[in-house]
């Protein structure tokens, strides 16, 4: 069986050397569907509680909400530095508080103090679902993720390999020690 969570994210990109329109810089509402497949968890009778997909998943994706995700190589992510920096903005502000941890894997690396995501190949849809995978999959049993941003989609499915223990009380991961963060159930 699968839990399933869906939720918005608004940024702004474009396609570095793409022939079209999308090499200018361009917004969108991306929608990230995340579907999790295990076993019933009997306690709980859920696979995995979606508000804690949601959270687990929210936490490191709110880096790419209201952000620019430019790849390595544009000449546009010197450009941007230099007037962050001027305006004094590129190390953060005090309403610029809806952030995530940084992160860095090899296909993104995230720079909330100043809403920006590099990455390493273009953001197509493709290219978000592979980021997300990457920076999800040991946190959380990944069987699909759906992007849709416009009039593009992509999906792609996963075989679920991780053994990730649930409480009986509440449904969420237990941690490295067998407890739950939220109820206090210890193996
Ligand atoms: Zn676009
Ligand atoms: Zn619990």
């Amino acid at each position: 069986m699968k839990s399933i969570t869906t939720f918005d994210l608004q940024y702004a990109h474009r396609f570095y050397g793409f022939k079209g329109e999308a090499q200018y810089l361009h917004g969108h509402t991306g929608t990230l569907t995340i579907e999790v497949e295990d076993s019933i968890n009997d306690g709980v009778n859920m696979v995995f509680p979606c508000n804690e997909i949601k959270k687990t998943a929210w936490n490191l994706l709110k880096n790419f909400d209201h952000a620019l995700i430019l790849r390595e190589d544009d000449p546009l992510l010197p450009a941007v530095l230099e007037v962050y920096e001027k305006q004094g903005i590129v190390t953060g502000h005090p309403q610029n508080t809806n952030k995530g941890p940084a992160f860095k894997t090899e296909l993104a690396t995230a720079y909330p103090e100043a809403r920006l995501v590099v990455t390493k190949e273009t953001m197509t849809v493709e290219g978000m679902i592979k980021i997300v995978y990457n920076l999800l999959k040991d946190k959380l049993n990944i069987s699909k993720i759906t992007f849709t941003s416009g009039e593009n989609a992509a999906t792609e499915d996963y075989v679920t390999r991780n053994n990730i223990e649930r409480c009986p009380l509440c449904g969420i991961a237990l941690n490295e020690h067998g407890v739950c963060i939220k109820c206090g159930y210890k193996k």
